[in-house]
Order: structure tokens, then C-alpha cells, then sequence
């Protein structure tokens, strides 16, 4: 039963060692770890159910762009082996369904509150507690707080003109609703050619009277290529699920791939070529593995790029829609690749137009639809596919607050900081998972979870092994891990064009890089070195 607390807190409070934020896929397994061993856990989603991104991300189209052999928990032998994707990239609701298998097999949703939002956590030095409060139900103190909120989970708002004088219906892609939206017979109109732009759009095209897609910035689109999944492959990594985890972690993605054997210099064009089209045929994000150097030199990415830009002008048939499809404004693979099914042929079809908005910028929405500096747009239905307030919307919107009143993200002002992407200064018993300063992005997010929740639950029980009640990085340790997680990306091309992962000053448009580039496998290693050297970096009091 809740009890009136003494900290100075108002209302009834509950006491438990771990709050975790958040139940996706690293807020469920958090739950799960945690309360193994032994401690008692109270989760929180927003959503109603589990899932995370994918609960809230049920557009059509939507499906993971990495594989699922290797997008799954691998914490639990049992789970691996009984659970058989159906396909190699698996779909949104498919997913879905593995979450709630996962939260139904391990009985986890009686630790969590669904529905409710975290509305602030704020810590108390003399209790050595956290106090969070949330939208429904009691506050909670707690010892640890874990940001399981994910970094691309706040979807960035429509800050359109007029929006709000326009007479037809907007979603977005981020917060789809749980009915059925239809689009037959509908004008509709998509807003963004990012990974969920270019997954929704095929689906729709194939449903609506007209559809026009609004581009800001070409974007390079690789087919999924997706097939059945192979049974084989199952039983493969079925027989050695933890060995399986630990081979994981001595890669760059934290997934299983056929890896670049040499520079494209290393190649002559037939060889280039070959290597190319084997690359395009296994799809999704294996054109990122074309060459060991296309993420540095621009000669090399550009080979990559122009193989691409070739499969465009071969797909579209319109040569003019094809020279605003084509992507020129950034080298290939600083973006996240925008993995997809049939996304240029959608062109060809009669009921789809492009509308290109660095010709024609949108000035805004009346009643009917869309004005730009050209032309009107009558639409019925408009779907906004802007991305996210990545890596900082979550943390900020939880009202973390530290004995002197500061978020964690105060201090983001020329750049994240963070200890090891886990831990952050002045802020004791608070963790992250997945989030900057680690690989986050630019690794397989299930893996990396597990990962993570087990790196905490190991500082967790050192601290309670020495009877420490706070565990905090230093300020040292954690400006030398920011400036390192930058300095790994200065060679990358990726750091030097502007995308969600590179932070940019207004003022003198210095950058730094948000997650941790150099490769699961590195991080790893890096991690074990802190962690063997007597949790290096760390201070427990
Ligand atoms: P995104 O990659 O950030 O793309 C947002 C799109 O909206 C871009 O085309 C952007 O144009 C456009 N946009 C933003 N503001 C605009 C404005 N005011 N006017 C016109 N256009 C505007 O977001 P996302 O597509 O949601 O993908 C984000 C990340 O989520 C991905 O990188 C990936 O990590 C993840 N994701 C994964 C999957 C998957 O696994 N299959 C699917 C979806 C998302 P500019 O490029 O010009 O800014």
C-alpha cells in the first residue's frame, strides 16, 4: 500500500529499487532482469500496451530494416527457440506480437503501469531516492531510474502554418491510430521520405485516389529484399543461443553480416560491379557493406552512391520525376538508409505525383490542403512521416530534475555527454539505455539492450556488494568519453553532413557526434576495459 512519505512529497508514494521508463524492447527486458535478481521493479509505458517504437510506429509498411534472426532477444534460450519469425525482415505486426508473447511468457506486465507517463523524477541526495511522479497512479520513490524510453521515440511535431485551419484529417507515422485508416477514394498527401516515409508510401499509393508526396531531401532507398525467413538459420543459432550473443558482440552492428573484404580501390569496376549488385540483392542495409572505406572516402562512397543513383534512373520511368528522386545532397550511408518495398516503382504510377519542396517550399495549410510557392494541393488526408526529437525528446519530456533543479540535457548545449552512453555527471543512480554516446542507432537496438541492461545490472549489484547507495561518473571521465565518441567520428563522412546523429552549433556551426560510430564491437571492448579496471570513471559512495 502506498505510504505518505517523509521526503516532502505530497500524496501517497510507493517504495521500490527500480523504476524503469518505458517497455519496449529494453524497458521490457530491464523488467525482467531486474526483478531476477531480486529487486523489486515498477515500469511505466505511455502507450497501452508493450512494444515501444513499434506499438506506436503501425503505419502501414512499417517493418524492421535489419534482420530478425538477429533482432530478438537472445537473453532466454527457451524464447529463441521457440519463437520463428515468418520473415526476414519481420512487419510491424508481427513484432507486435513477439512483444506481447515476450511480456505474456516472463509475466511482466504486472510490474509495469501502461497508460501513464512519467511526468517527473526528481532526486532527493538525503534519501539517496528518485521520486517519479507519473500521469495516473501513485508517485514512486525509487533507487534507480532506467531511461528506457528509446531515442527515436518522441515524433517531432507538425509546425506547419495553418495546420490547424485545415479541414481534412493528419496523422503521423509516429502515433498511427489502432483503426483502420482508409485511403481509398481520399486525396492523400505524405510529408517526408525518411525510413517510414518511403514504408508508407507504397501502401498507400496502392489504396488512395491520388497521392502526393511532399520531398524535402532525396533520400537513398534500398529494397528490403525481404524473404522468408530460414528455418535453417533458426536451428542454426537455436543450438547456441549464448554463443550466438557473444559473437554478436564482437561485431561491428551487433548483426549477423557478411562483412566488406577490402577498399573499392582494392577492386577492379567488374569486380566493384559485382560486389555492388550482390550487395543490392541481399538489400536493406547491406549497402552499407559494400567496401571497408565508403564511410570515409568520398571516392569510394561515391562509387556506392552512383550504383544506387543507377538503380533509380532503371526502376523510375519518368525522367523528370527521376532527377528529383535522385540523392545528391549527402554521401550514402551518412543517413540512415531508407530500406523499403517498392518505393521507386510507386512513381510509376498514374495516381502518384512528387512534389520536390526544395523547388517549391510549402507555405502553408489552408482549408483544402497544402499551399506551397507554386501550386495548391486539395487533399482530403495528410500523413506526416518529420522524424523524431531524437535522442533528447524522451529524456527532456520526462522531467528529470537533479538535487540542483538541472535536467540532464542542460548541459547538452555544445553536444551530448554521457559516460560510456550510460551514466551522466551530477546525476547519481541514473541510467540510460541506448541512448547517445553509445551505439544506439548505429546498432541492432535489441542486442544492444540486452547489453546494456546487463552492464547496469552489473554496476547496480557492484554498488550494493560495497554498500554504496550512489553511483555516479565523474565529470573527467565523462567529458573524456564525449570528446572520444567524437574524435572516433571526425574521419567519417557521416559526422560531416548534417542528419539526427550530428549536433550542430548554431553559433559557429562547430558539431559533435551523437552516438558512439566506431562499432558495437569496439564499444564493447572499450566498455569491458572501464568496467575490468575497477569500474573505472565511476565513483560509488
Ligand atoms: P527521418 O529519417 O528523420 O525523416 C524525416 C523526413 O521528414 C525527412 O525526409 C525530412 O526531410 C522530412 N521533414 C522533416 N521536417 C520537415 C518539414 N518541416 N518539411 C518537410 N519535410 C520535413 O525520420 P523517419 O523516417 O521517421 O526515420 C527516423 C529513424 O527511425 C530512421 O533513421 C531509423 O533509424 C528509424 N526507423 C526505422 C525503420 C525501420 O527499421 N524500418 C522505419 C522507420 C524509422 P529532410 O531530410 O530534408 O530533413
Amino acid at each position: 500500500m502506498p505510504d505518505q512519505p517523509s521526503d516532502g512529497h505530497n500524496g501517497p508514494i510507493e517504495d521500490v529499487d527500480v523504476v524503469v521508463v518505458g517497455a519496449g524492447m529494453a524497458g521490457l527486458y530491464a523488467v525482467y532482469k531486474f526483478r531476477e535478481l531480486g529487486l523489486s521493479v515498477q515500469g511505466f509505458e505511455a502507450g497501452a500496451g508493450v512494444g515501444g517504437v513499434w506499438y506506436h510506429n503501425r503505419y502501414p509498411g512499417a517493418r524492421v530494416d535489419a534482420e530478425s534472426i538477429s533482432y530478438s532477444y537472445y537473453f532466454s534460450p527457451e524464447l529463441y527457440r521457440e519463437w520463428r519469425w515468418s520473415e526476414k525482415l519481420a512487419a510491424q505486426p508481427e513484432l507486435l506480437r513477439y512483444f506481447d508473447h515476450v511480456a505474456d511468457r516472463f509475466d511482466l506486465r504486472r510490474s509495469i503501469r501502461f497508460s501513464c507517463r512519467v511526468t517527473s523524477a526528481v532526486w532527493n541526495p538525503d534519501a539517496a531516492r528518485h521520486v517519479v511522479t507519473a500521469s495516473t497512479g501513485p508517485s514512486v520513490r525509487c533507487r534507480y531510474l532506467i531511461m528506457a524510453c528509446g531515442h527515436l521515440s518522441a515524433p517531432r511535431k507538425p509546425g506547419f502554418d495553418g495546420l490547424d485551419t485545415f479541414e481534412g484529417e493528419w496523422l503521423q507515422t509516429a502515433r498511427w491510430p489502432h483503426s483502420p485508416v482508409r485511403f481509398e477514394g481520399r486525396r492523400v498527401g505524405v510529408i517526408g521520405t525518411g525510413s517510414s516515409g518511403v514504408q508508407v508510401i507504397p501502401p498507400i499509393a496502392g489504396e488512395a485516389e491520388h497521392l502526393t508526396v511532399f520531398q524535402r531531401t532525396a533520400n537513398f532507398g534500398i529494397p528490403a529484399q525481404n524473404t522468408p525467413a530460414d528455418p535453417a538459420i533458426h536451428k542454426s543459432i537455436s543450438d547456441r543461443v549464448h554463443d550466438a550473443y557473444e559473437e554478436l558482440l564482437e561485431t561491428p552492428a551487433a548483426l549477423f553480416a557478411e562483412l566488406p573484404t577490402g577498399r573499392a580501390c582494392d577492386f577492379t569496376p567488374a569486380e566493384q560491379l559485382e560486389l555492388l549488385e550482390k550487395r543490392w540483392t541481399l538489400g536493406a542495409q547491406n549497402m552499407n557493406l559494400v567496401f571497408t572505406d565508403q564511410g570515409t572516402n568520398p571516392y569510394s562512397n561515391e562509387i556506392v552512391a552512383e550504383f544506387v543513383r543507377m538503380k533509380i534512373r532503371e526502376i523510375v520511368r519518368d525522367p523528370q520525376v527521376v532527377s528529383k528522386l535522385l540523392p545528391r545532397e549527402y554521401p550514402i550511408s551518412t543517413r540512415r538508409l531508407a530500406v523499403n518495398n517498392g518505393y521507386y516503382e510507386t512513381f510509376n504510377r498514374e495516381n502518384v505525383t512528387l512534389v520536390d519542396l526544395k523547388a517549391e517550399p510549402i507555405v502553408h495549410f489552408d482549408a483544402t490542403g497544402i499551399q506551397t510557392t507554386h501550386s495548391h494541393f486539395d487533399l482530403d488526408l495528410v500523413v506526416f512521416a518529420l522524424g523524431f526529437e531524437a535522442f533528447r525528446g524522451a529524456i527532456d519530456a520526462t522531467g528529470i530534475r537533479n538535487a540542483a533543479g538541472e535536467a540532464p540535457t542542460d548541459k547538452w548545449t555544445r553536444g551530448p555527454q554521457s559516460y560510456l552512453g550510460i551514466m551522466t555527471s551530477k546525476f547519481p543512480n541514473l541510467f540510460f539505455v541506448t541512448a547517445a554516446g553509445s551505439p544506439s542507432v548505429l546498432a541492432n537496438l535489441f542486442v544492444q539492450s540486452e547489453y546494456h541492461v546487463n552492464l547496469i545490472a552489473e554496476i547496480i549489484q557492484h554498488a550494493e556488494s560495497v554498500g554504496a547507495t550512489t553511483i555516479e561518473p565523474t565529470a573527467e571521465a565523462e567529458a573524456a568519453w564525449s570528446t572520444h565518441v567524437d574524435d572516433l567520428a571526425r574521419p567519417m563522412l557521416r559526422r560531416h553532413h548534417p542528419n539526427y546523429m550530428v549536433h550542430i552549433n548554431s553559433d559557429d556551426g562547430s558539431r559533435a557526434f551523437i552516438p558512439y560510430p566506431a562499432g558495437f564491437n569496439r564499444y564493447h571492448h572499450e566498455v569491458r576495459q572501464y568496467i575490468g579496471n575497477d569500474f573505472d570513471g565511476l565513483v560509488f559512495k
